[in-house]
């Protein structure tokens, strides 16, 4: 089945549990909302999926294409076509921004990328973002306002071409210029080989980056799914509504 696929999916951290049976299914071609209140396991599905050492998967499995990637090192998910941008380093010093995305780019192709190729593809992702080239030759992260490491991360995602993609946006305090960054590359990237699971905890960016489904986390389980009206509800209703709902 072509789809990122999370089947009864427990996890714990230090003996504690923190998702307790989550079943999830982005099919591929589609971009879908994980929301909930704080602390309900978010990231937490977010860092599992992408190899987090820190939890102890207890039950279940995450599938990519029906292979389940749990025993896989991070860099093997990424050659399967999984795009987690929180797993990389925050700031790489002496790197800069071009020679980070031609390792990365390298990385997953398992060959050297050719020079054309890759500036065809940066160019292209740099122009999307409305970005200055200039960024290129910036260290990676060096300096960077929060906006401008959104910029980064999204940059990498374009010129990474996954096939699915899972952006947390939760503990971001972006402005709505950052957000509209993230709408615009996640937005370019939609199409029928692109799939993406975008966690926020408020709505607003669902104003930007429309979901084709919508799920809700609470307590370490998805207790609703929807489509994107489910968002607006809960914006005006609020978590509490649904507390007492479920
Ligand atoms: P969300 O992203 O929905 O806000 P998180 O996944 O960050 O939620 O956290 C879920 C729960 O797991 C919270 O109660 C949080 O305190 C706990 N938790 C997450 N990471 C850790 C950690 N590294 N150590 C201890 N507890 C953690
Ligand atoms: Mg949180
Ligand atoms: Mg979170």
């Amino acid at each position: 089945a072509n789809q990122l696929e999370i089947r009864d999916l427990w996890v714990s951290i230090e003996g504690q549990p923190i998702l307790k049976g989550v079943n999830l299914v982005v099919p591929k071609g589609e971009v879908h909302a994980l929301m909930g209140p704080n602390g309900t396991g978010k990231s937490t599905l977010g860092k599992v999926i992408a190899g987090d050492p820190e939890y102890t998967v207890d039950k279940g499995e995450v599938l990519v294409d029906g292979q389940n990637i749990l025993e896989l090192e991070p860099d093997e998910r990424a050659k399967l076509g999984l795009f987690l941008a929180f797993q990389y380093p925050v700031e790489v010093p002496g790197v800069t921004i071009a020679n980070f995305l031609r390792l990365c780019l390298n990385a997953k192709r398992g060959e050297d990328v050719s020079v054309s190729e890759f500036y065809s593809k940066v160019t292209k992702a740099i122009q999307t973002l409305e970005w200055s080239e200039d960024y290129l030759t910036r260290y990676l992260n060096e300096g960077f306002s929060g906006g401008e490491k959104k910029r980064a991360e999204i940059l990498q995602l374009m010129v990474l071409e996954p096939t699915y993609a899972i952006l947390d946006e939760t503990d971001s305090g972006l402005d709505i210029d950052a957000l509209k960054v993230v709408a615009k590359g996640v937005n370019a990237m939609r199409g029928p080989e692109f799939g993406a699971l975008v966690i926020t905890h408020y709505q607003r960016l669902l104003n930007y980056i429309v979901p084709d489904r919508v799920h809700v986390m609470l307590e370490g389980k998805i207790v609703m799914s929807g489509d994107k009206e489910l968002a607006l509800e809960l914006e005006a209703k609020g978590y509490d509504w649904l507390k007492a709902t479920v």
